[in-house]
């Protein structure tokens, strides 16, 4: 007697026990077993009504586009030009036929203002990409990421679409294919004159993926060539 009104002095409020047992509580009760298969078949449904709205099209369409970019180490994909689209041009390069007239040009254009530039490697197949990239990459005792850098893995060269060509300085040589051509004469005419002739640097100084080649420029001066480099001018 003496604990119970110890307890009463605290005046704890006891909590007020219901039983389910109305029919009502008796159906929440089998709501709430069955509530996990509910909202499976739910989801279902909602699913089903998504499809048929034609919003997973859209998902799909939005996750295409995300993964649309199929760089791989940073080189864009790029398709072999079949042999006959190409013309040779010197006794070691060939080159896109839509291209051939404009690159001629702009040489014998650079000739006039005693600039003279040399062809140092156009049209590369896939195969002969692949010993480039693969016996350097041995050579130099590099990972793929890093020869990537500097050179395009096999399936991912401009140069395997006809539509891209290596200039150097015939008057400094030893500037082919470094990154110091772009002191030379050769590269500041090209970046003043080139684009009249549908050339551009491909890889530029602020190229989030590949290293800058001041050498390397590729001819848009087509329709092919333009659907050719199409992905690689949007994600600039
Ligand atoms: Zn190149």
């Amino acid at each position: 007697m003496e604990q119970n009104k110890d307890i009463n002095q605290y005046e704890i409020p006891l909590a007020k026990r219901i039983y389910l047992n109305n029919p009502n509580s008796i159906l929440l009760k089998k709501l709430l077993i069955f509530s996990p298969f509910l909202i499976l078949i739910f989801s279902v449904g909602a699913l089903r009504f998504i499809r048929n709205v034609e919003l997973i099209p859209f998902i799909n369409k939005f996750q295409v586009e995300r993964n649309h970019d199929a760089r791989i180490l940073g080189h864009l994909p790029y398709n072999e030009t079949p042999k006959e689209k190409l013309v040779l041009i010197e006794p070691n390069i060939e080159v896109h036929i839509d291209m051939r007239d404009s690159l001629l040009k702009m040489r014998e254009e650079a000739k006039k203002d005693g600039i003279f530039l040399v062809f140092l490697s156009g049209f590369r197949s896939i195969n002969l990409q692949n010993d480039i990239f693969y016996s350097l990459k041995s050579i130099r005792n590099q990972e793929a990421a890093e020869r990537a850098r500097v050179s395009a893995p096999p399936g991912y060269s401009e140069h395997s679409t006809g539509f891209a060509i290596d200039i150097g300085d015939a008057t400094q040589r030893e500037t082919d294919f470094e990154t110091d051509f772009e002191n030379t004469e050769a590269f500041r005419w090209l970046i003043k004159n080139a684009a009249k002739f549908h050339f551009k640097l491909s890889f530029n100084k602020g190229n989030r993926y590949i290293d800058y080649e001041p050498w390397h420029w590729r001819y848009e001066g087509s329709i092919e060539a333009l659907k050719v480099f199409e992905i690689s001018n949007r994600k600039l």
